[in-house]
């Protein structure tokens, strides 16, 4: 942005009035989308690089991506002169969660891919070898002699395989037989779909493959692998809170949030996490640097939560150890998957608070930002969650359209639109705008 303005500045001294109309509408221009796209893609490629590791867990420094996520965030709102509420930007809290330093699978001696042939089930302990492969005999789900048979066979020293069909029937099955069908050496569970990675918080008793149908061959032989895991109980991570001290209220706050956390390391790979949920990061960046230079009426507050990849823990945490008053949030506004809106954006509660919603849709409409912006009601599914249960007023909004990368490898830094990411960054100014006069 700089560059090109001085661009427009050096044509201006050779001076024609067209020149001078074209500065003026590009100074406005750069006023009303006042963040530099430059930065925005300088930190979500920051976030997304294997330094970061995925903003992970591990027990050795280098696999902490979270710290090191956590740490280059305190060090923004420290260039940026934002207050902190105890002794500095971070509030710690522990989980449970399970990693996997290596992470290796042979079908009939034919080696996988790992992240795009097949991904681990995050739950899996460790475990190795080569084993034959074993279907289930497919009278198992109404024949009681062929489950009778089935108890008493050794499986063992076996892989079991399970497709679609299974996976979705085996719930239907006696207790027993689900849990001899677990004592097998490995399971192979086939997806048809894309394959889509969580984060584990307890461990199995054995290593479970998600693979994808297409990359294994007709007839299944056996299947060599190798998975270690390592479960890292009571692991300290941290949510990483900074604020801009209102000019009229300071004591009342509008927050925003987002998760900085994201799946980690699997094995030699890792997930990058850019729309999920570097863009959101990186949107609440460019709003504390501006919030930071233009105070509003109200205290605006910024939250980045750790762990919500592991069950919306950070926000949990901090909703139940608040640093201030909860009663005294105005309005909390989370953002997670903000890198598209090529189709527009959808807000989570946005029913069960329709006066806030109607405010966000008519400024969009107005400012021409979104092409749409969709209701939806009360979901558990990011930060804003656990704040609305105990009776705080909050949004989720996420973009739509654009890439399909989700929780997978694709999920990177270069193929992120952020498509309509000036017009989304206009529109969250416009509603902070609204709300802080109320
Ligand atoms: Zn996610």
């Amino acid at each position: 942005m700089l560059k090109s303005n001085f661009a427009v500045k050096r044509k201006l001294l050779t001076s024609q009035k067209t020149l001078l109309l074209f500065y003026l509408v590009f100074l406005q221009m750069s006023y009303v989308f006042a963040q530099d796209m430059p930065r925005v893609r300088a930190t979500i490629d920051t976030l997304c690089t294997p330094y970061m590791g995925g903003r992970g867990y591990g027990r050795d420094a280098t696999d902490k991506g979270e710290r090191k996520a956590a740490e280059y965030l305190a060090e923004k709102f420290k260039k940026m002169g934002l207050q902190y509420f105890g002794k500095d930007y971070f509030q710690y809290f522990k989980l449970d969660v399970n990693t996997h330093k290596v992470v290796q699978l042979k079908i009939n001696n034919k080696k996988l891919v790992l992240g795009q042939d097949f991904i681990l089930n995050p739950i899996s302990k460790s475990g190795k070898g080569n084993y034959k492969i074993q279907q289930l005999d497919s009278n198992i789900f109404d024949n009681e002699e062929v489950q009778k048979r089935f108890l008493n066979e050794n499986i063992s020293k076996k892989v079991i395989i399970l497709n679609k069909k299974e996976q979705k029937k085996i719930v239907d099955l006696p207790i027993e037989i689900v849990q001899k069908i677990y004592t097998a050496k490995a399971i192979l569970e086939l997806q048809d779909t894309k394959l889509t990675a969580t984060i584990g918080t307890k461990e199995n008793s054995n290593p479970i493959f998600e693979v994808k149908t297409s990359a294994i061959p007709k007839k299944l032989k056996k299947a060599k692998f190798v998975v270690k895991s390592d479960f890292l109980k009571d692991y300290q991570t941290q949510n990483i809170i900074g604020y801009v001290r209102g000019r009229v209220v300071p004591d009342s706050f509008l927050v925003f949030s987002a998760h900085y956390d994201h799946l980690g390391k699997m094995g030699n790979i890792y997930f990058p996490g850019a729309n999920d949920n570097a863009s959101g990061v990186s949107m609440l960046l460019e709003l504390a640097e501006f919030y930071a230079k233009n105070p509003p009426n109200y205290s605006v507050a910024f939250m980045f939560f750790g762990a919500e990849e592991a069950g919306l823990i950070g926000s949990q945490y901090y909703t139940e150890n608040p640093l201030f008053d909860l009663k005294k949030i105005k309005f909390l506004t989370n953002l997670d998957l903000v890198g598209t809106g090529d189709e527009g954006a959808t807000v989570v509660n946005a029913t069960l608070f329709p006066e806030e919603f109607s405010i966000l849709q008519e400024l969009d409409i107005k400012g021409n930002y979104l092409p749409k912006i969709t209701k939806r009601g009360k979901a558990a599914n990011s930060d804003h969650y656990f704040f609305s249960q105990k009776g705080v007023k909050a949004f989720f909004i996420y973009t739509l359209g654009g890439i399909k990368a989700y929780h997978d490898t694709d999920d990177i830094a270069k193929t992120l639109p952020l498509t309509r990411y000036t017009q989304f960054f206009a529109l969250m100014k416009d509603f902070i705008k609204a709300l802080d006069k109320k």
